[in-house]
């Protein structure tokens, strides 16, 4: 595998990249680098007409009330949503923050005594505690509302058909996620809606998907898609909530409660732009291709265990998209040291139970998360630096 010419001008793009010869940056699902044209335009805006938004008079401010606007439009049809109504779409400052507002400012306030959620809680507690909040708030106005664990299979993918018996007529929503942010399995969210029926309303954690493959809100089918900005190139502070036809007053209007973050919006824009010109297919096949070479070499190195079902390649490869993101233990040394170690080298991954639900405590791990500007030398790298740690 070479890096073709297309990949290199594209790792070129990277400031921090190019400029850190030395290290390589494997953390890319914690938060994404930013390419150039992202950070110029953030200083053109800053340096050029920074003003707030819906709320003054003179051109700078209407300028930026209509660039948050046009933004809303940006990330409707970067998610491919074929409604031309920007209204279902909100600034919010990551996916933890999306999560947590549809949860309390729409979920919450209809939810009545033996409604029930089904939770995903093998997945990143962002995607778990707004649902558990929202059930204390019912709670707490007498309503007892019951968590539902939603069903996984072997493969670490949700189990449609027993994700379809737990669904009854009080199951007010099922939460799920895109791309699971430590097997780095595509959940095949698409399979959700024909077992959870037409009526039941889907939230989807897209953290770890959006910038990283093509997204279709047509195919997916699902009522609310939330993600983080700083994921996606973007600026951190910066992510969207995407909630279709299905608004509730407070929540509505929750971009416009207070400042917005307008340079971190103009961030946003810059870098669905940037991932738009860059192909985000071929982001896909490109990260995909490195973490299947990952894979492959670990394979090799009987210290150590990959989590999930990329232990499995065959098996995989057979029901699995497997994205950018490969995480991995050693036999006998501890992941923290792991990461220590391999920082010491200029190899940046993350190490620990990442956030991670009920299993986080089970697989504390190092994880290794790819981005465009990642390069097979950099994955040689890796894979000799725990050769050399194979035995101990
Ligand atoms: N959901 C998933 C799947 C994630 O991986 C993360 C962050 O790692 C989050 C939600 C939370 O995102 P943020 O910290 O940007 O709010």
């Amino acid at each position: 595998m070479t890096d073709p010419a297309w990949q290199r001008e594209l790792r070129a793009h990277f400031p921090i990249v190019t400029g850190h010869p030395d290290v390589a940056y494997l953390d890319s699902a914690a938060t994404s680098q930013k390419p150039q044209p992202v950070l110029d335009a953030v200083l053109d805006y800053l340096t050029g007409e920074n003003a707030n938004a819906a709320r003054g008079t003179y051109p700078w401010a209407n300028r930026t009330t209509a660039r948050i606007e046009q933004a809303r439009d940006r990330v409707r049809v970067f998610l491919g949503d074929p409604a031309p109504d920007r209204s279902g779409v909100h600034f919010v400052s990551g996916a933890t923050e999306g999560l947590r507002a549809v949860a309390r400012d729409w979920l919450a306030p209809q939810l009545r005594d033996g409604d029930e959620i089904v939770v995903p809680y093998a997945d990143h507690n962002a995607n778990i505690v707004p649902w558990q909040e929202a059930a204390a708030l019912a709670r707490a106005r007498g309503a007892h509302v019951t968590l539902r664990a939603m069903p996984y299979d072997d493969a670490h993918d949700y189990d449609a058909a027993r994700l379809a018996r737990l669904v009854t007529p009080r199951t007010r929503l099922i939460a799920a996620t895109h791309v699971h942010h430590v097997y780095g399995n595509d959940m095949h969210v698409s399979r959700l809606r024909a077992a959870a029926g037409p009526g039941v309303p889907i939230c989807l954690d897209a953290a770890q998907s959006v910038g990283h493959l093509p997204i279709s809100l047509a195919a997916l089918d699902v009522d609310f898609l939330v993600f983080s900005g700083h994921k996606a190139l973007a600026l951190p502070g910066t992510g969207a909530i995407w909630s279709g036809n299905r608004r509730g007053p407070a929540y509505a209007e929750a971009g416009w409660r207070g400042t917005p973050n307008t340079s971190g919006i103009v961030s946003l824009v810059a870098a669905l732009d940037w991932l738009d010109a860059a192909g985000v297919d071929r982001i896909e096949r490109w990260t995909r291709d490195l973490g299947a070479r990952l894979t492959a070499g670990l394979a090799e190195l009987d210290a150590y265990q990959v989590l999930g079902c990329q232990s499995s390649l065959a098996a995989a490869s057979a029901t699995q998209r497997r994205q950018g993101i490969v995480t991995f233990r050693h036999r006998t040394i501890g992941s923290n040291d792991l990461g220590f170690i391999l920082a010491a080298d200029g190899l940046l991954v993350r190490a620990d139970g990442h956030c991670q639900g009920d299993e986080g405590e089970k697989t504390s791990s190092v994880r290794v998360s790819l981005h465009v500007h990642n390069s097979p030398a950099e994955i040689d790298r890796l894979l000799e630096r725990l050769a050399a740690l194979n035995h101990d």
